[in-house]
């Protein structure tokens, strides 16, 4: 700016000035000087003495303009140059006062040297300003060199951030992919100290992942349940006719024995005893046939109650039998009676099938405990076995209708157990070590 306003215009006028200055001279030399005292001489003398000196001062006035003008900062160059050129405008009135021509030429190298020396400053002072500003455009171009670098930096940095933190979307997106195949196993790795947002994601998706699994398997549960319960409906029905087919037979076995009780009339008591026994395992077959099959036709009575030891004496004793299979059955009952809502057999076919599978579980022979006792207005029953106990696997799926590990066994028994019990209002538990034994725990509220 100060190039273009101020010292490119000084530096013009000054040059202007010198041309003007030099014509002037060479015309003082060609005619005032030389050429004598012709009229023509005289009158251009005079022109030129007139019109130069005209034109110069203009030119001066016009430097001086020019320097009143600038409001620059640099005050001590401003007014070295007035000074300068004041110097210049009085030598110059000396010259055009100069009668003779070695003043004149004297006058004229000093005014010279004055006007060089002013375009010597301005052109000194030019360069000045042009190197200054070459240097300042040299360090522009390292500072936006910089600059350029900064921002490359800036960029990789912000590609390292994102593709830091968007990491996990892929792996979100082969996720959503392996669930829209019905696999819900696929949860996205996320550090605990992640708080960005796209870890916020992967977390809620983890939990949405969780919620879905547990649904899923809920709905996996339900439907086996559901195609359990329709083969137990179909069971049920076909029982039904079975039912319908073996009770007749079993009347006429009932009618028969009581027949042969009349003819044997008090013969041997052993023999009563025994056809006794017979007629109450008939009337228990038929009882049990219907309840167990056809649960829905036979609601237990409200007031009924069965004795517990009593009953399991019973049993004990109808499975005598079994001690010759090196099995021994030890008790321990309560000394009070316990008596348990529901009817007498269902509670007996309850007890037989534990039993039952006791003595099943020790083929080569072992011991039995049976145990009860009221504690807690709670009457427990135990049925502790030291036969091959149980994997963790079947001990699980114990109770579930169909489920056996016998190659003749049907898988009912626990199940009808455990209804039984449960429609007594009590709970039947099992703990068995594969191996040691196990125990059956039926527990009935008093
Ligand atoms: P089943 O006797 O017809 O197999 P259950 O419902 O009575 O059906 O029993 C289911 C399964 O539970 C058995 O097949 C057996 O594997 C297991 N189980 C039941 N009781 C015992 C026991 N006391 N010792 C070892 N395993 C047992
Ligand atoms: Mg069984």
């Amino acid at each position: 700016m100060r190039v273009n306003d101020l010292f490119l215009p000084l530096s013009r006028q000054v040059v202007q000035l010198q041309t003007n200055l030099q014509g002037l001279v060479d015309d003082m030399r060609r005619i005032a000087f030389h050429q004598g005292s012709t009229p023509e001489a005289s009158t251009f003398s005079r022109m030129v003495r007139d019109l130069y000196p005209y034109l110069i001062q203009k030119k001066f006035t016009a430097i001086e303009n020019l320097l009143a003008r600038q409001k620059v900062a640099d005050a001590e160059l401003m007014t070295e140059l007035k000074l300068m050129l004041s110097k210049a405008r009085t030598t110059f009135d000396r010259l055009t006062q100069a009668k003779d021509r070695d003043v004149f030429e004297a006058t004229y190298a000093e005014l010279k040297n004055s006007l060089l020396s002013i375009s010597k400053r301005v052109d000194d002072e030019c360069q000045k300003i042009t190197k200054a500003t070459q240097e300042e455009g040299r360090e522009n171009v390292i500072t936006s060199l910089g600059l350029s670098l900064l921002v490359v930096l800036f960029g990789l940095a912000a590609v390292a951030v994102s593709s830091r933190v968007l990491r996990p979307l892929p792996a979100l997106i082969q996720s959503l992919k392996k669930i829209r195949g019905g696999d819900f196993h696929q949860s996205l790795k996320v550090k605990n100290n992640d708080k960005d947002e796209v870890a916020v994601l992967a977390r809620e998706y983890n939990r949405m992942l969780e919620a879905l699994r547990e649904r899923d398997e809920k709905i996996q549960k339900q439907q086996q349940e559901l195609v359990q319960s329709e083969r137990l409906a179909a069971v049920g029905q076909l029982s039904a006719q079975v039912v319908h087919e073996i009770r007749n037979p079993l009347n006429s076995m009932s009618l028969n024995v009581d027949w042969l009780s009349d003819q044997i009339g008090s013969g041997t008591s052993e023999v009563q005893d025994t056809l006794k026994s017979i007629s109450r395992e008939i009337d228990r077959l038929n009882q049990i046939t219907e309840s167990y099959l056809v649960r829905a036709r036979v609601p237990s009575q409200e007031d009924q109650r069965a004795p517990v030891n009593e009953v399991l004496k019973e049993i004990i004793d109808f499975e005598r039998e079994i001690e010759q299979e090196g099995i021994r059955i030890e008790t321990e009952l309560a000394d009070q009676e316990i008596f348990v809502r529901t009817d007498r057999s269902k509670l007996k076919q309850a007890f037989i099938n534990v039993l039952r599978n006791a003595r099943e579980a020790m083929p080569r022979g072992g011991l039995i405990r049976i145990s009860t006792e009221i504690r807690d207005n709670i009457s427990r029953i135990l049925f502790i076995d030291s036969g091959h106990g149980m994997s963790e696997k079947v001990l699980k799926e114990t109770f579930r209708p169909f489920f056996t590990t016998k190659p003749n066994g049907t898988g009912l028994g626990l199940t009808l157990t455990k209804e039984i019990v449960e429609e007594a209002n009590g709970k039947i538990d099992c703990l068995s070590q594969l191996g040691k034994g196990t125990t059956f725990v039926f527990q009935f509220p008093i």
